[in-house]
């Protein structure tokens, strides 16, 4: 080999080393002001779409959790919006930026119980803490359809409702698994019993069981549920937590 070549395949490594490096760490396509901004638009879209719960009991029940689960979630901060819609759906929906959705369905699934809320809450708010929600939207709709949609150009419609669709998809096994987890913790840290999760776990397989058909959920399309059990338990004896669940 001549010194050209070799210099040649040494710029050759360097450009396929840089862009595994880039795509590997995730590299961002926008700043957090934008990211919020996304956030609200989609998620006002989408609320659109079901209606805002009118009942004040179980609005600020799921604002006093969600009050409490901000305050143990990790960095950046967010600006963190927990609302219910009128839906009886099973579901719980993140936006990038800190828009989180409970569906009235789910409350009632889990009976109104403070500690299962406040895992659900925690795991969607891990999508939002650890940027799952906009990578995978940065990923999926690319940066021009982001700037359409926070400037308002003509397909700005178009666009929110094609995150709204989006935020209804799983995140793929590890990201489900470290929401899975971190839910927990964030729970934990805001005073809830983070053992709550296998209870909901498990509410979700009997849902499945019975209403196949029925069943959207952030967990339809999840990591099978049996899997997802035996990875809370395994989190929880890790932690040394116990619980009443
Ligand atoms: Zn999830």
């Amino acid at each position: 080999m001549n010194r050209r070549t070799v210099a040649l395949i040494c710029v050759i490594v360097v450009v396929v080393l840089t862009s595994i490096a880039l795509t590997g760490c995730g590299k961002r396509l926008i700043g957090k002001d934008q990211e919020i901004k996304l956030g609200q638009d989609a998620g006002d879209d989408f609320e659109g779409k079901y209606g805002r719960e009118s009942d004040p009991r179980l609005t600020a029940l799921v604002s006093t959790i969600g009050a409490d689960i901000e305050r143990s979630a990790e960095p950046p901060d967010y600006p963190y919006d927990y609302r219910v819609l009128a839906d009886d759906t099973t579901n719980a929906v993140a936006f990038p930026g800190g828009r989180v959705y409970i569906f009235r369905g789910m409350i009632k699934a889990l009976n109104n119980d403070r500690d299962k809320i406040a895992w659900v809450l925690g795991h969607e708010t891990t999508h939002v803490a650890r940027q799952h929600a906009v990578r995978r939207i940065e990923r999926q709709l690319g940066y021009e359809a982001i700037i359409a949609l926070i400037f308002r150009k003509k397909n700005a419609a178009r666009i929110a409702s094609a995150v709204g669709g989006l935020v209804l998809m799983d995140y793929g096994r590890d990201n489900e698994y470290e929401a899975d987890r971190m839910g927990m913790l964030y729970a934990h840290n805001a005073g809830y019993d983070p053992t709550a999760a296998v209870a909901v776990l498990q509410t979700f397989q009997e849902i499945q069981g019975r209403e196949p058909n029925d069943f959207e959920i952030m967990f339809a399309t999840h990591p099978g549920n049996q899997d997802r059990i035996n990875h809370a338990r395994n989190y929880i004896k890790q932690m040394g937590w116990s619980g009443q669940y």
